[in-house]
């Protein structure tokens, strides 16, 4: 059986805590490698590698950083397909969108590769009488990403891109559940050029995450994965004087108005609820058309697209959308539909059951239509992280504008319309953190933040642009004075800038 191993200080290694993990092909339903689960020892042991290769590291000028950095983007993308295959073997997604998740890590690392520019600080010439005051961003020293299932490659792409750009060491804690491309990624990143223990990768369960959180030397905890699992690791990193951005879950909703053309918000609805079997943060999971009549033509619509969706196998050109990662994952989906019938919701279309030609384990969910959705429904309120799409209708304008605003997570929302000024006042007033204008998932391209609201997300500044910067760097700013200005002997007053 294949071990994924942790790499630490530039080697791969098998660990050696004796206790493992399945990693599963989610398509056929079999266990096809095992992954360890590290010690708090051993996390030890990747941290200390990160602070061994952070004096030259961080002493490296940020344009030679920059460059490994553009090597790395290099690398991967030559390695692309291969690294494709290996994530949708693991995760289940289609190869096409396998490729997308690589891609859209890919590029928070070229805008990354900007560092030189993006980490100037702010110079003021003649502050006071012969005294300048300047700023310097500088890194924070070792920091930790914990990143989710659903995006293997982005996510840890994401953080760590950054956090490296700015002169941090990084220790990478992954998903168990497809934990083989970031070992991979990780390599490349030596083949690169850069220095061994500058980026590290260690698998594990909550055990090697609360000695990451715990270890004094670790000095930012960047997360992402489920709202309880954020909150508490936010909670707990802060009690330890540590800075913390963890991101949570999600019900993003789609609005539909009735001057939509909703062909196309039909169409861009399929592709958010199944894309990915639904397992994105990002997804749509309500949509929320504005007046009956819009209600039951979008319904119509969808029902007949569904009919045409082909769920199949990741590798298979033809599919849509592949299987959840987990047979638990599968079973909470599936109790979740159950939990709508019984609260009352129409279900349009059932995917429980769902079978694929010579794959008879695999871990499937077809995709699932409920109408008449109300606010007080388990399905509702809470995140399915599958292909089940809701219909919450809505009487008017201000009713749709409520329940994305109202909703406890905070983190995509739609609107399609043709209708400037409801797009505005939508855009200005829903309680959301990232939104679209007829476009169904508005993830925010490298050289913007991505972050949601409420409880999709804990800390105060986003992921990539200009705030992961901030995130994984400190200011010190500089006053200074040299001795040929005027000498005024002490002074016991606060000096005030005027
Ligand atoms: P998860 O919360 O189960 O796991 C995330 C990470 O936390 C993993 O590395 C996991 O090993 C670790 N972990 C799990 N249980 C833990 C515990 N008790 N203590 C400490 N660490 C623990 O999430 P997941 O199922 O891997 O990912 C799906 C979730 O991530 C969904 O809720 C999705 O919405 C969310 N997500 C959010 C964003 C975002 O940017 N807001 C992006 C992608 C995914």
């Amino acid at each position: 059986m294949t071990l994924v191993p942790h790499f630490v200080a530039g080697r791969k290694t098998p660990g050696d805590s004796g206790r493992t993990q399945d990693v599963f092909n989610p398509v056929e339903g079999e266990v096809s490698a095992q992954v360890p689960l590290a010690t708090a020892e051993e996390v030890a042991q990747a941290v200390t590698a990160a602070e061994e290769a952070f004096p030259a590291w961080s002493g490296l000028n940020a344009q030679r950083r920059a460059r490994i950095l553009l090597k790395w983007v290099d690398l991967i993308t030559e390695n692309m397909d291969e690294l494709a295959t290996l994530l949708s073997n693991e995760h289940g997604k289609t190869f096409p969108d396998a490729k997308g998740d690589i891609q859209r890590g890919v590029e928070v690392v070229e805008f990354a590769a900007g560092a030189p520019h993006l980490l100037k600080g702010e110079f003021s010439s003649g502050a006071g009488t012969g005294i300048d005051v300047h700023s310097l961003r500088q890194p924070l020293g070792v920091v930790a990403g914990i990143t989710p299932f659903n995006f293997p490659a982005m996510i840890p792409l994401w953080k760590a891109g950054i956090a490296l750009a700015a002169g941090n060491t990084f220790v990478l804690k992954p998903s168990e559940r497809d934990p083989s491309v970031p070992v991979r990624l990780a390599e490349l990143a030596v083949e690169a050029g850069m220095p061994a223990g500058a980026l590290n990768v260690v698998h594990g369960d909550k055990t090697a995450v609360d000695a990451l959180i715990e270890d004094p030397r670790v000095r930012a905890i960047g997360f992402v994965g489920s709202s309880p699992i954020a909150q508490s690791i936010y909670s707990a990193a802060a009690a330890q004087n540590k800075r913390a951005q963890c991101f949570g879950g999600a019900k993003n909703h789609m609005v539909i108005m009735p001057d939509a053309d909703l062909e196309q918000a039909a169409d861009a609805l399929i592709g958010a609820a199944f894309g990915s079997a639904g397992e994105r943060c990002m997804a749509i999971s309500v949509a929320v058309p504005v007046g009956e009549a819009t209600a039951d033509r979008l319904r119509a619509l969808l029902e007949e697209r569904i009919a045409t969706l082909t769920l199949g196998p990741s590798l298979e050109p033809s599919s849509d959308f592949g299987p959840v990662v987990s047979a638990q994952a599968k079973e909470r989906i599936e109790s979740y539909i159950a939990a709508g019938e019984k609260e009352g919701a129409e279900l349009v279309v059932d995917g429980r059951g769902a079978t694929v030609d010579g794959h008879p384990n695999g871990f499937w969910v077809g995709a699932t239509l409920f109408d008449h959705v109300t606010t007080d429904m388990s399905i509702y309120r809470e995140e399915i992280f599958g292909p089940v799409l809701c219909i919450a209708r809505a009487a008017d304008y201000e009713e749709a504008l409520r329940l994305p605003s109202e909703h406890e997570y905070g983190n995509g929302v739609a609107i399609f319309t043709r209708d400037g000024d409801t797009a505005r006042d939508f855009t200005t007033r829903v309680e959301v953190g990232m939104v679209g204008v007829n476009v169904p998932i508005p993830v925010p391209i490298a050289y913007y933040t991505f972050g949601g609201w409420k409880a999709s997300g804990f800390g105060d500044l986003n992921q990539h642009g200009t705030d992961g910067l901030k995130f994984y760097t400190k200011t010190k700013t500089v006053t200074t004075r040299w001795p040929s200005g005027t000498k005024e002997g002490a002074s016991f007053v606060m000096p005030a800038g005027s």
